[in-house]
């Protein structure tokens, strides 16, 4: 969201009439009011145009050989998000509303007077921004709330949230879906010998090394304090346990620096694999994943154990 000097005049403006001199005359004008301007003929060379290049406004005459402006207005609506403004004139041949039914922002009515065209181009582009802005805002906060502030990837919430998505989907078509769980092993010890900030740093850093031993559809998240998770769908339990080896040998070769100047520590972690059976809990499949993990601790941490079915 940066502000230019005049971002409106950044805006780029696509005029649309059958008519050489009042088309050349109306680009000669928004180009000396400071606007970027292009010219069509038709409906059909502005809609090739306009799938071509970039566009804030479309300016055109509702009355247009073949395709109308109308139908022109409603045609970009649904494949482009850009604005349009439609030329009309006074006989009862096409109508205001149906202009703003399809979509339209404005009218002028023919013939244009420049000054007033302006002011609504002006005010269409205003709003244009405006919206923009706003939905560039809503992006931001949804990413900031499946987010984990730490780690950058994604939080507790939005892991029950897909993780519910993955199993209806797992249900739905019948595929392999599974989940790990990894744990920092003795990192409270970290903690109490480097302090609190550094090992944010290593929480940092695992959620980088995780993420770049998964495939494009794995997703990992931080699902509390020092615990992960990642869910793998369409995956087997086996294959499964071979992205956590992957993950396990990356975090262990991992070095951290946590006194200036002195030697390099390396750190664990241990892991639970599971793979969800078909209608259950979503609480039982994690679970499952946790005690798998929790075998892993006791058998002496730093290892990947697998847990696949529900038996206590
Ligand atoms: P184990 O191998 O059994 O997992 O030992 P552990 O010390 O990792 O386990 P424990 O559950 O006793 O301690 C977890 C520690 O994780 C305690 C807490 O200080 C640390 N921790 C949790 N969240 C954060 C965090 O956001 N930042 C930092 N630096 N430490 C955290
Ligand atoms: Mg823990
Ligand atoms: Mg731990």
């Amino acid at each position: 969201m940066g502000e230019e000097s005049h971002p409106l005049l950044d805006a780029h403006i696509l005029i649309v009439d059958d008519d050489a001199a009042i088309r050349e005359s109306m680009d000669e004008f928004i180009g000396m009011a400071g606007f970027r301007s292009s010219t069509a003929a038709s409906a059909e060379d502005a809609l090739d145009i306009l799938d071509h290049d970039y566009f804030d406004v479309v300016i055109t005459d509702i009355m247009l050989p073949g395709m109308d402006g109308l139908e022109l207005t409603d045609r970009i609506k649904k494949k482009h998000e850009i604005d349009v403004i439609v030329m009309t004139g006074y006989s009862g041949d096409y109508s205001y509303e149906e202009a703003i039914s399809k979509g339209a922002s404005d009218f002028v009515f023919k013939p244009v007077r420049f000054e007033e065209l302006l002011l609504r181009l002006k005010r269409v582009l205003k709003e244009r921004r405006l919206t923009q802005e706003r939905t560039q805002m809503l992006e931001k906060l949804k990413r900031l709330s499946i987010t984990d502030g730490l780690t950058k990837l994604y939080n507790s919430r939005y892991f029950y949230n897909q993780l519910k998505i993955e199993i209806d989907r797992t249900e739905r078509y019948q595929r392999p879906l599974s989940l790990l769980l990894l744990d920092i092993d003795k990192f409270k010890d970290y903690n109490d010998t480097y302090g609190h900030l550094e090992g944010d740093q290593v929480l940092i850093r695992l959620g980088q090394v995780i993420r770049s031993c998964l495939r494009k559809m794995d997703s990992a998240y931080r699902y509390g304090g020092e615990e992960f998770t990642v869910i793998l769908p369409e995956t087997e339990g086996d294959e499964a346990a071979t992205v956590a080896e992957r993950i396990r040998t990356a975090v262990e070769m991992e070095r951290f620096t946590p006194v200036k100047d002195g030697d390099p520590v390396s750190i664990t972690i241990s892991i639970g694999v599971t793979e969800y059976n078909r209608k259950e809990e979503v609480a039982l499949f994690v679970q499952r994943a946790d005690k798998a993990m929790y075998q892993s601790k006791q058998a002496g941490r730093n290892r990947v154990s697998c847990l696949f079915t529900s038996k206590s």
